[in-house]
C-alpha cells in the first residue's frame, strides 16, 4: 500500500546513457565507446521506470533529462518508446522539460525532428570550443564547422537549446574567454554551461604534464565570462537568458527529489518521509538522514544565485554564528542562504565553515 505522501511527491527524472563514439581525452564520466543493443539497455531503463513505479506511484514529473555518455547516438524510436513507457507509468502532464544531451555529429536535422515528435523540448550540445586545434586537443570528434552547423539548424526549431564549453586549457587567459563570450553572443545563445577544465587521474589528460593556468588566471577567466556573456550566471557554471534555465538542474539544485535510471546514473527518492540515495543499473537504494540530505541541499542550493531554502533540516546544520560574522561572503534574506560574489569563488571552503 502507498501512503498519501508517498504518491503525492513529485520525483524528476534523469536517464543515462553511457555510449559515446569515442573518449574524450579529459572524459572521467560513466561512459564507454560502444555500439550498444539499443533494445536491450531500452528494456533495461523501462524495467527500472516499472520499479519505481511499483514503489513510488504514479507520481508526477516535472522533468526528464536525458545525459551521458552521447543520448543523441539514440535511435529516435528507442527514444520515443522510453518517452511513451514514463507516460504510462507516471503522470507527464506537467511536465514542462524534456532535454536530452548531444555532440556534434551525431543528430542531423530529421533525427531531431523525430525526437521533438516525441517530446524532446530542449537539446544540450557539447561544442567545448569554437577552435580546431582546441577540439583536436580535448579529442573530440567534431570541428568548429560541424558545433555550429547543430547550433545553428537546432535553434531553427521551436526548442530550447543550451550548450557546453570547456575553458582553463593550458595556455589559456582571459583574451581566449572574452573571444568565446563575444562568439556565444553573435551566435545568440540562451543558455551556455561553462566548465573549467579538471585533469583527472584516470584519463589520458591525466597522464600528461600539462602546464595549466595557475589558480589567478582562473579565477581572472571565471570573472571574465561573467562581464562578457549576455547572460545571466544562474550557478556556478551555468548562464541563461530570462526565461532559458534548465528546468531539470534548477529543480535537483534545489533539492527536489529525482530518480536516476540507467548504468551510472544516481538519484535521490522521497518516500515514506525519508529520503534515500538511489542508483540506477542495479537498482539500489539505501537510506539517509535527514542530516545528510541537508548537507547536500545545501552544496547544491549554495551553487545557484538564488541560493539554499532554509527548512527546518538545513536550519539544524548550520552555524549562524559564523555566517553572521561573514556577510561579506554569505548571506541570509527571508528563508534563503546564498553566497555573495566573494563567496562563490571560495564554495568549497564556505561550504565546511558554514556548517556546525
Ligand atoms: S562525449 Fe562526453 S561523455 Fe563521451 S567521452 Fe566525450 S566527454 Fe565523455
Amino acid at each position: 500500500m502507498f501512503n498519501i505522501e508517498t504518491m503525492t511527491h513529485a520525483h524528476n527524472i534523469y536517464i543515462h546513457i553511457p555510449f559515446c563514439i569515442s573518449k574524450c581525452n579529459y572524459c572521467a564520466f560513466f561512459s564507454r565507446a560502444i555500439a550498444p543493443d539499443w533494445e536491450s539497455y531500452k528494456k533495461q531503463i523501462l524495467s527500472e521506470v516499472n520499479f519505481w513505479h511499483g514503489k513510488l506511484g504514479q507520481i508526477n514529473v516535472p522533468t526528464i533529462f536525458f545525459g551521458g555518455g552521447t543520448p543523441s547516438l539514440m535511435p529516435a524510436n528507442i527514444f520515443g518508446d522510453i518517452i511513451n513507457y514514463v507516460a504510462h507509468r507516471f503522470d507527464l502532464s506537467n511536465c514542462s522539460e524534456i532535454t536530452v544531451e548531444s555532440n556534434p555529429g551525431t543528430m542531423s536535422a530529421q533525427k531531431l525532428d523525430d525526437f521533438i515528435k516525441c517530446g524532446l523540448s530542449r537539446l544540450s550540445v557539447g561544442v567545448q570550443s569554437f577552435d580546431d586545434d582546441e577540439l583536436q586537443f580535448l579529442g573530440r570528434r567534431h570541428d568548429a564547422e560541424c558545433a555550429i552547423k547543430i547550433l545553428d539548424m537546432a535553434m531553427q526549431k521551436n526548442i530550447r537549446v543550451s550548450a557546453d564549453f570547456i575553458y582553463g586549457l593550458p595556455n589559456h587567459n582571459t583574451e581566449n574567454i572574452i573571444c568565446l563570450c563575444n562568439q556565444i553572443n553573435k551566435i545568440g545563445l540562451q543558455h551556455v554551461s561553462m566548465y573549467e577544465l579538471t585533469i583527472e587521474k584516470n584519463t589520458p589528460f591525466g597522464q600528461m604534464n600539462l602546464n595549466m593556468p595557475d589558480n589567478n588566471t582562473m579565477a581572472d577567466m571565471y570573472l571574465a565570462i561573467q562581464d562578457h556573456l549576455n547572460l545571466q550566471r544562474y550557478e556556478v557554471s551555468n548562464y541563461a537568458a530570462p526565461g532559458h534555465t534548465c528546468r531539470h538542474n534548477q529543480n535537483v539544485w534545489d533539492g527536489a527529489p529525482y530518480i536516476g535510471l540507467g548504468h551510472g546514473a544516481h538519484g535521490r527518492v522521497f518516500m515514506n518521509n525519508t529520503w534515500f540515495e538511489q542508483s540506477g543499473g542495479d537498482i539500489k537504494y539505501n537510506e539517509i538522514s535527514n542530516k545528510t540530505r541537508a548537507v547536500e541541499k545545501l552544496m547544491t542550493g549554495l551553487r545557484t544565485m538564488r541560493g539554499a531554502t532554509i527548512d527546518n533540516d538545513v536550519k539544524n546544520v548550520l552555524d549562524f554564528d559564523f555566517i553572521n560574522s561573514h556577510n561579506g561572503l554569505v548571506k541570509i534574506d527571508g528563508d534563503k542562504i546564498y553566497a555573495t560574489d566573494a563567496g562563490i569563488l571560495i564554495l568549497d571552503d564556505l561550504l565546511v565553515d558554514i556548517l556546525r
